[in-house]
């Protein structure tokens, strides 16, 4: 593959942008390199700056869930366009993405929607603080739940691999009420309920982890957390800007049958445009302004354009009910296939995977949380990135990220891959 042309742009970038990117894990600094520019996507394919044609394994990371530039989604862009981009007033647009996103996620009564992820969860967090009257919020190391101060304790992906884990900037006050367990270890959440218990205004979880790879919750763990949640009067908050809509309809919450108090949306919500989202049941919301005292705004939250294209997103994918199981065995498909090739290998490897997320660890150590995520071989690993994206494959610049699967790959783009893997892995062992 030649890199010249995004060689120059991303010179180019760093002039003017700090390290060229505008969200620190496109710079590549942990696999080394030059970060692809993309000149245009369609389906299941990148197409970049020097006429490389990738298959994308990231999906924007997350959002392109039925792949680049599908056209309904880009069709109600163009058209809430010709209508003007922004009123700051309300539209029909808004009740109409909040009726379906609440059926399809029905143990919520109202949702508000923001700009970001990050935004949704530190409104999220607010609420809980603000309608519990606590201050304390329990996170998991590894955890991330965008770049809000309170967040960036111990938090993943871009956070980890950039070797800040908590960021300067970040004030001793905020760090001191940000309590950390490891994830999926029930026991270290008990611990810190019974030495402040009635201090914790929540426990914020990725239901399943995608910011340290891809790691399920283990059985009983987020049963045994809502467990704590009801005996500490403290909240649930499903950080499902990942999960919800990728997983089920209805999230991690469907698929995993455990119950939040409070959810988290972003990424596929928007269908690429920049959305997030929280919704709680009305007894929480009513806190919320205008109905109550704990603030939240903002000038284009709502935005007509997100939202035409998020309600497109909504609609396509609550109208199949099939999309999620393909999804899921197209992930089943590739797993097998990098489980075939590595197990020939004398790589020690781990391949985690639920419904549309994967990841490859390479570590003989099963990996459960982010101290077993973080034993993974890192040169190793930027070998395999850069030996697959040298054939034309994308995966995430990063061992902390999951694969995000869409729905525009085919059958023979899994098995393409599988075969540059086998290559790659030839070369490594
Ligand atoms: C991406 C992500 C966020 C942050 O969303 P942004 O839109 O990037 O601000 C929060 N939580 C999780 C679980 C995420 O994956």
């Amino acid at each position: 593959m030649r890199y010249q042309r995004s060689s120059s742009l991303f010179k180019e970038a760093q002039a003017v942008i700090p390290g060229g990117v505008n969200s620190p894990v496109r710079a590549f600094k942990s696999v080394g390199g030059t970060p692809i520019f993309v000149e245009r996507a369609l389906g299941a394919y990148l197409h970049d700056e020097d006429g490389n044609k990738l298959i994308d394994y990231i999906s924007s990371w997350g959002p392109m869930i039925l792949g680049h530039a599908y056209s309904p989604v880009i069709d109600a862009i163009k058209e809430q366009a010709n209508k003007g981009t922004s009123f700051g007033m309300p539209t029909a647009l808004e009740t109409e993405i909040a009726t379906l996103a609440l059926e399809m996620v029905p143990n919520m009564d109202k949702i508000r929607f923001v700009n970001s992820g990050t935004e949704a969860c530190m409104s999220a967090v607010r609420l809980a603080r603000g309608a519990s009257g606590r201050e304390k919020i329990i996170k998991f190391a590894g955890c991330y739940h965008g770049h809000s101060d309170a967040f960036l304790i111990q938090a993943g992906s871009g956070a980890v691999t950039f070797g800040s884990p908590s960021s300067p900037g970040v004030t001793k006050g905020t760090a001191q009420d940000t309590l950390l367990a490891p994830y999926n270890n029930l026991e270290a959440v008990e611990q810190l309920f019974l030495e402040y218990p009635d201090e914790i205004a929540a426990i914020i979880i990725e239901p399943v982890a995608g910011n340290m790879g891809c790691i399920p919750p283990i059985e009983g763990f987020l049963e045994g957390l809502r467990n704590l949640c009801d005996q500490y009067a403290a909240y649930f908050i499903f950080d499902e800007v990942m999960t919800g809509f990728r997983l089920a309809k209805g999230g991690a919450q469907e698929l995993l049958g455990v119950k939040a108090d409070i959810v988290t949306f972003g990424k596929v919500i928007g269908g690429g445009l920049p959305v997030g989202a929280f919704a709680a049941r009305d007894e929480i919301m009513s806190h919320l302004a205008p109905d109550g005292p704990v603030y939240q705004a903002g000038t284009l939250s709502g935005n007509p354009l997100a939202m035409a294209a998020g309600l497109t997103m909504l609609q396509t994918l609550n109208n199949d009910d099939e999309l999620f199981d393909r999804l899921a065995e197209k992930t089943k498909r590739l797993h097998h296939g990098l489980d075939a090739v590595l197990t020939t290998s004398q790589i020690p490897y781990q391949i985690n995977r639920l419904g549309s997320m994967i990841s490859v660890h390479f570590t003989d150590q099963p990996v459960t949380d982010f101290e077993s995520a973080a034993k993974g071989n890192n040169p190793v690993f930027n070998q395999y990135f850069h030996g697959m994206l040298d054939e034309g494959i994308y995966l995430p610049p990063s061992a902390f990220e999951s694969y995000f699967l869409n729905d525009a790959l085919s059958n023979s783009d899994i098995d393409e891959t599988i075969d540059a893997f086998k290559r790659v892995i030839k070369k490594l062992a």
